[in-house]
């Protein structure tokens, strides 16, 4: 374990069997991808039971590579954020671009990387509800192999992931759907600061006035992402415009399902009622859409 003032020793591999076999060896490794989630939010009293071994990832070219099949879209862990949107113009869910593109500023997105925003596990970070709504996955790697997880239990607790000794994530896939309606909203707490309080993303499919397929998931209510099946399947198979009725219905068993809680800067009751005025505008908005 490091004591303050003990040198850093940073790591560069150069190759992802390279980053692996030296993570296997050096398991209390920092892994270092764009250094952006570091910097913020590092609690200085952490800093001293880090390892003082470093491995820094944007050496490793397979992780960012992004390659598309006719069904995903497959981005390497370590590609820089604004890379994906410029790469991925007219190709990524257009919900989860604009997540992307909502990220702090241009120059803070030219670093950071979308398996950065991951693997901090802050599940209100922006990418995290567009992965839930379009069921992303990822692949995680480590020297025994290769695994695929859903995004919706790659966080099993507060600021935790799924990721075991040795493990990294190596790339995150895509669905690549049709979708007549996507919307992705954030609350930030400020106007200094883009992190985001609460964000909120919906799609929607609908044929000749008919809504085939709804999801939505919202993030920062408390330390997971909220999405029920239970609720979109209530709104499968309705004919638009949707009635005051369905709408108060839904939004009625949202309130129930909803665990907000209360955090240094805002209460509970003011995350439900902004999650829930989320939720009401997306389905009034899927009704302007279908007009
Ligand atoms: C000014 C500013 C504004 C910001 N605004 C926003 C905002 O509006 N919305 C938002 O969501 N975020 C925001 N952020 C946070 C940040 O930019 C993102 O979360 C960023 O995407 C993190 O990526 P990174 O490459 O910098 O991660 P890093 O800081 O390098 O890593 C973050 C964590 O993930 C781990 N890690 C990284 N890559 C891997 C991997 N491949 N496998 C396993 N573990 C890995 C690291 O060990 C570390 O624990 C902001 C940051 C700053 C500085």
């Amino acid at each position: 374990m490091a004591k303050p003032g003990d040198l850093l020793r940073v790591l560069r591999p150069k190759s992802v069997n390279g980053l692996l076999r030296l993570y296997a060896k050096n398991p209390d490794a920092l892994l270092f991808a764009g250094g952006t989630e570091r910097a913020t939010r590092l609690k200085p009293d952490s800093v001293s039971a880090e390892s003082k071994i470093v491995i820094y990832l944007g050496k490793v070219e397979e992780l960012s590579r992004i390659r598309r099949s006719q069904r995903y879209l497959e981005i390497g862990s370590c590609l820089p954020i604004s890379r994906i949107v410029s790469i991925g113009r007219h190709i990524l869910p257009e919900a989860l671009s604009t997540a992307l593109r909502s990220i702090a500023n241009p120059a803070v997105r030219n670093l950071a990387t979308l398996g950065g925003n991951i693997c901090a596990a802050i599940p209100n970070n922006d990418s995290i509800a567009p992965l839930y709504a379009i069921d992303g996955q990822l692949e995680i790697r480590s020297l025994s192999g290769s695994r695929w997880v859903p995004i919706s239990r790659f966080f099993p607790g507060a600021g935790e992931t799924v990721l075991k000794e040795g493990e990294i994530l190596f790339r995150i896939r895509i669905p690549l759907e049709e979708w007549d309606y996507q919307v992705f909203r954030k609350v930030s707490g400020s106007h200094i600061c883009s992190h985001p309080l609460l964000n909120f993303c919906g799609l929607a499919r609908f044929s000749k006035g008919i809504l085939e397929t709804v999801r939505f998931a919202l993030g920062g209510l408390n330390n997971t992402v909220f999405r029920s099946l239970e609720l979109e399947s209530r709104l499968e198979g309705k004919t638009l415009p949707l009635s005051e009725k369905e709408v108060e219905s839904l939004l009625a068993g949202a309130d129930e399902l909803l665990e907000p809680l209360t955090d240094s800067s805002f209460s509970a009751a003011y995350k439900r009622a902004t999650g829930l005025r989320l939720l009401r505008w997306f389905i009034e908005n899927i009704h302007r859409e279908n007009r």
